[in-house]
């Protein structure tokens, strides 16, 4: 048990898009990486999605089309939630969300028990949660779409020890698994505290002590609710190689 969500420590306003991911996946009885990924069978192994398979690819016209269909269980106002959420990515990058017609790889977005998603394209129909209405706040809905496109959370960068630290006395041991660091390929891009793919303060926390601290200066705020950072869409270009 943790207590992940900082809801008994952060105020509802103050909560970013991944407290809010927590708080609902705390219910999740299925094994979830780092809280909201889930492991897919074709490349499971595959733990950074640096190769091009984990890629959508890039059409001739140089945008990169990612069909989706989306559930009609959710109501008007959710869908206009989570079509914020694409629209924050795809007006400002080449990565174009569509409506599917006939393509074999696509997004399936329903209202599933929490918010997660697999990390990249993983070939044919790829579920990504959003329940409604836990997860209904387009900052969430871009979070999970950015895990789709292949990122992982920011604080588990290869350089992140250079800009925060991990309180591991704070983390229960069978959740100090969540702060893995990994061989990420950070696109020459700088430490992002504010990303939408941040923890946290008291994510994942034993007791309501922090479990990140930025550094030099503890008091940097960490992590997005309104949606993707001006990094966060700077990385996506590059790693789509947008014009
Ligand atoms: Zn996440």
């Amino acid at each position: 048990m943790y207590y992940s969500s900082a809801e008994h420590y952060v105020k509802p306003e103050d909560m970013n898009a991944m407290d809010r991911i927590l708080r609902v996946n705390q219910r999740i009885d299925f094994p979830l990486r780092e809280g909201d990924i889930l492991k897919s069978g074709s490349h499971g192994a595959q733990v950074t999605c640096l190769a091009d398979s984990c890629r959508w690819p890039r059409a001739v016209d140089g945008f990169v089309y990612v069909p989706y269909i989306i559930s009609r269980q959710y109501e008007d106002m959710d869908r206009i939630t989570i079509e914020t959420g694409m629209l924050d990515i795809s007006s400002a990058t080449c990565v174009k969300f569509v409506p599917r017609t006939h393509e074999p790889n696509f997004l399936n977005i329903e209202s599933r028990t929490g918010c997660w998603s697999y990390l990249g394209m993983t070939g044919g129909s790829q579920t990504l949660s959003l329940q409604s209405p836990g997860c209904m706040w387009s900052g969430v809905a871009a979070h999970q779409l950015m895990h789709a496109l292949g990122f992982v959370h920011e604080q588990s960068r290869s350089d992140r020890d250079y800009h925060i630290s991990i309180l591991w006395e704070n983390i229960p041991e069978d959740q100090r698994d969540n702060f893995r660091k990994y061989e990420t390929n950070n696109l020459n891009t700088a430490y992002d505290y504010s990303s939408v793919m941040h923890y946290g303060r008291y994510a994942f926390s034993e007791d309501g002590g922090p479990t990140i601290i930025p550094k030099p200066d503890p008091y940097i705020p960490m992590g997005q609710r309104d949606g993707p950072s001006l990094t966060d869409i700077h990385k996506i270009n590059i790693l789509y190689n947008c014009d």
